[in-house]
């Protein structure tokens, strides 16, 4: 997929340069070129590939000015060239802050996530992911907000602040995980914050001990998927329950309802539990 790039401004093939891709397209004025280092920031295939398929990257950290002040921006195409798109600086002003949801993630322990969003839609729980590394709990996190966000209608601009580097250098397409349900998890994420206008992501680490409301092991993370559309079949001494196509729903199903079986969006539950189910949908829409 790397070695196949076409360029941004006039769809010719890239060609890799020992420090640049560059349009291929020689004859003609195109002379795109894109460093593989920006101002101090390595500038990876991954990164390369989103610019090259959106015009634009994601708003990312790590360039260092020429005064050798860190800084954040996205790339983005302008004609031939390749030119920063720096992020508002709306922390600063109080009328703007009304104008942008933060949302803050942070995995104390593997699993679990403290989600927390502040702004002009306020919510806060604790959610249990199952056997997950915190990394992808921060990650289930943010598919988790984001989807509520959506619902309540908000997709404007977003501030993520995670608690994981990992996570976060996944988030910003510096590292690309080992694992394929990592990379599913991601790209599946993506998806979703590609519905808002605009999004950026900061680590922002914070001792454990700082945890709002400390560590609980909430597994009917309350009010957290409001969409939520659960379909039960009665199915001899069992149920089936078909749930929606959501990874960060379907895992904190699997964690709150342990006679579940089943993968994907489809799972078999003992009869005597469905009213475990029923609760658990209840409490997850917000209805309880
Ligand atoms: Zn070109």
């Amino acid at each position: 997929m790397i070695n196949n790039l076409n360029c941004p401004s006039c769809g010719q093939k890239l060609k890799i340069q020992p420090n640049s891709w560059v349009c291929s397209w020689i004859c003609s004025n195109c002379g795109l070129q894109i460093n593989k280092k920006i101002s101090g920031k390595t500038i990876t295939p991954e990164i390369i590939s989103q610019l090259c398929k959106d015009k634009r990257t994601a708003i990312m950290s790590g360039f260092i000015s020429k005064n050798q002040k860190p800084f954040s921006a996205a790339l983005v195409v302008q004609g031939n060239r390749i030119v920063f798109e720096f992020p508002d600086h709306i922390n600063s002003n109080s009328t703007e802050n009304n104008k942008q949801v933060v949302i803050r993630v942070e995995s104390p322990s593997s699993g679990v996530a403290g989600i927390y969003i502040t702004g002009p839609v306020n919510f806060q729980c604790t959610a249990n992911f199952g056997l997950i590394p915190t990394r992808l709990a921060e990650c289930m996190g943010v598919i988790s907000a984001g989807r509520y966000l959506l619902y309540n209608q908000y997709n404007k601009r977003l501030v993520i602040k995670a608690n994981n580097r990992d996570f976060v250098e996944y988030a910003l397409r510096e590292v690309i995980p080992a694992r394929k349900e990592a990379r599913y998890l991601i790209e599946y994420m993506w998806q979703v914050l590609g519905r808002f206008e605009a999004w950026e992501i900061k680590y922002e680490h914070q001792k454990r001990s700082s945890l709002r409301g400390g560590v609980v092991q909430s597994t009917f993370p309350r009010g957290l998927f409001p969409w939520l559309k659960v379909d039960i079949f009665p199915e001899g001494k069992n149920i089936r329950v078909q749930l929606p196509d959501d990874p960060s729903l379907i895992a904190n199903f699997r964690a709150s309802i342990r006679t579940a079986q089943g993968e994907g969006c489809i799972y078999t539950v003992p009869s005597g539990a469905e009213k475990v189910v029923r609760a658990w949908a209840a409490t997850v829409k917000g209805q309880q």
